[in-house]
């Protein structure tokens, strides 16, 4: 665990140098528009004809482009490019489970999970590579932040998962993939220009299409983002909750220092939630530490006039952090003092922990062990 004075640094990261090239899968419909008109000279409809070959058919070169002109081509490949994301290693869980690990174009490693079930495909999707908000009790944490990922980035984990789940299971969609939750590597809120134009891509129609309904961005409580993130993007919002006190929560997720439960649940009630919908609220329940009655007890009383819905998560114990998971019949326990105190809860299923594919278990391991996770925790 974190010493207790170490607060996240939750200021943006600089923007990157200009790339020679334009990496267009990184840009929105209408910014990719605005560069095939302004930049190339050519008609807007061939934005259109790049953005649904890059994020419908998950082109990653310009030359499957065959409905474009050869001219067309060789001016695109001169002034852009498609930033890839290499598959780096696969492991399948025995639970259907398969986690993903890519290694982007300047050698870094990040994750994404996939997670079928009767009703479902759901993606998990990392943001960033590492994570700067160093929560006690989550391996992501443990590698400090090395950067953030682009649009391009984000919706390319999308892409090959498509393309990965139509080949596996024979299908013929173009999008297997049902629904996206962001709650991989990366705090999403910390990295929230990219997010969004990522997020415009894959709810394009012609893109991904994904429905907002489908979408979740989960956070640690960066309170001045859930403003923003409420008011610029319609998709659903979930709170890495984790405690009951402040005391507890600054504990393991430093980012409570600078905005306590306080801020971050006024923040819940204000933001501006559609017709049905509710606020998912995650709470990893750590033996000995956040499972006692009283946490029960307390949440039913913060969660008060908030629409909400709490997810428990069975802690996935990680090496060298310390924290044991709460027995079966302790978190049952703990659901039913909710319930009775009117509150949504349900016991989540753990996915992937044989391949450390888990909620908090993200950290580059398995196969050979990239560079990343021999380093010591860094903040920015
Ligand atoms: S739980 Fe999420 S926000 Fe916290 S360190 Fe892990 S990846 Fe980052």
């Amino acid at each position: 665990m974190l010493p207790e004075t170490a607060t996240p640094d939750t200021a943006p990261l600089p923007a990157p140098a200009p790339a020679a090239r334009v990496d267009v899968s990184s840009l929105s419909l209408e910014a990719l528009s605005r560069f095939v008109t302004e930049e190339l000279g050519e008609r807007s409809f061939r934005a259109g004809q790049v953005f649904r070959w890059i994020h419908q058919r998950g082109a990653t070169s310009f030359e499957e482009m065959t409905d474009l002109s050869k001219a067309l081509r060789a001016k695109l490949e001169a002034r852009a490019e498609i930033v890839p994301l290499v598959k780096d290693l696969e492991q399948r869980s025995v639970d259907g489970t398969i986690k993903y690990r890519w290694k982007t174009r300047d050698g870094r490693y990040i994750e994404s999970v996939y997670m079928p079930s009767a009703d479902r495909k759901t993606l998990c999707v990392s943001t960033q590579v590492g994570c700067a908000m160093a929560c006690g009790f989550c391996m992501t944490g443990t590698l400090g932040l090395k950067r953030n990922l682009t649009p391009g980035e984000i919706v390319a984990q999308v892409h090959a998962v498509n393309r990965a789940v139509r080949q596996l299971e024979n299908l013929e969609t173009y999008r297997p993939l049902s629904n996206l939750v962001f709650m991989g590597m990366g705090e999403p809120l910390h990295n929230f220009e990219n997010l969004k134009t990522a997020l415009s891509i894959l709810q394009a129609e012609d893109g991904p299409n994904f429905s907002h309904r489908h979408i979740t961005v989960s956070t640690v409580g960066l309170v001045p983002m859930i403003e923003r993130f409420g008011r610029e993007t319609d998709v659903k919002l979930a709170i890495s909750l984790n405690a009951s006190t402040d005391e507890q929560r600054s504990k393991t997720m430093p980012v409570n220092r600078k905005w306590n439960i306080e801020a971050l649940l006024e923040a819940c009630r204000k933001f501006p939630l559609r017709q049905g919908r509710r606020i998912t609220f995650e709470y990893v329940l750590l033996q000995g530490f956040n499972d006692a009655d009283e946490d029960a007890h307390r949440l039913v009383k913060l969660l008060k006039g908030i629409p909400a819905k709490v997810n428990l998560i069975p802690y996935n114990e990680n090496p060298g952090l310390g924290f044991r998971t709460t027995m079966d019949e302790r978190a049952e326990h703990f659901r039913d003092i909710l319930c009775e105190g009117h509150v949504a809860a349900f016991i989540r299923q753990n996915r992937g922990r044989d391949i450390a594919g888990a909620c908090g278990q993200l950290a580059n391991r398995g196969g050979e062990n990239p560079a990343e996770t021999s380093q010591s925790p860094e903040l920015p």
